[in-house]
């Protein structure tokens, strides 16, 4: 089935579906290519997402924006959507048990979209993927999710509290681009690094 109809679906399923938390905040579902081999996927939505229905439309999907268009792209080329679907009050983090409950949505919406990339924005985007990556440490990193590249980033709201952090972000923004174009020799010579994945080894573990 065309991939655009199975997102309506998988919307209206969301939609439908009474048990998931925050359901005072509106759905902001995802937007953009679907046929993107890049897809931004942020922590969750903000005021201004929840008033527009729409990811990243605040501040932070300003300087978003402008990094995409800085590597030669348009935002409607890539997709962009969030690990929870919709706002948690005050912006406060999103619970663990709201991340479990929109998981099987957010995990058929990657399948449907099936990109080369996935970009993490920030530390619950990353860790949804690699629990156990630092985000100073592994943001730029290359990581593998069987043979989708993971490429965490560090969130552009937090690119806009401190220069140092944009620097970083813009960084490894500029290699996008590169890392699409060498996307299946990367692929052929994947390097797995458990350590992002799993968790590190204690003495105990070690003995056995
Ligand atoms: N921050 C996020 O993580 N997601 C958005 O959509 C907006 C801000």
């Amino acid at each position: 089935m065309d991939k655009r109809k199975l997102l309506e679906e998988l919307k209206s399923a969301i939609l439908k579906d009474l048990s998931l938390p925050l359901r005072e905040s509106n759905l902001v579902f995802g937007e953009g290519n679907p046929d993107a081999e890049v897809v931004f996927i942020g922590e969750a939505p903000g005021f201004y997402e929840d008033r527009e229905g729409r990811p990243f439309v605040g501040q932070a999907g300003k300087l978003l924006n402008k990094l995409i268009e800085e590597v030669g792209w348009q935002r409607d080329q890539v997709y962009i959507t969030n690990i929870i679907k919709r706002r948690p009050p005050a912006n406060r983090d999103p619970l663990p048990e709201e991340i479990k409950a929109y998981e099987p949505y957010l995990k058929t919406q990657i399948e449907i979209l099936n990109p080369k990339i996935i970009a993490p924005l920030g530390r619950f985007g990353m860790n949804y993927f690699l629990p156990y990556a630092k985000i100073s440490k592994d943001q730029g990193q290359i990581f593998w999710s069987e043979d989708r590249l993971i490429y965490p980033l560090y969130h552009p709201a937090a690119a806009l509290r401190a220069t140092m952090v944009l620097e970083e972000l813009k960084k490894s923004f500029q290699r996008l681009p590169q890392l699409v174009k060498d996307f299946d020799n990367l692929l052929g010579e994947r390097e797995i690094k458990p350590e992002a994945i799993a968790a590190p080894e204690t003495e105990q573990t070690k003995l056995f």
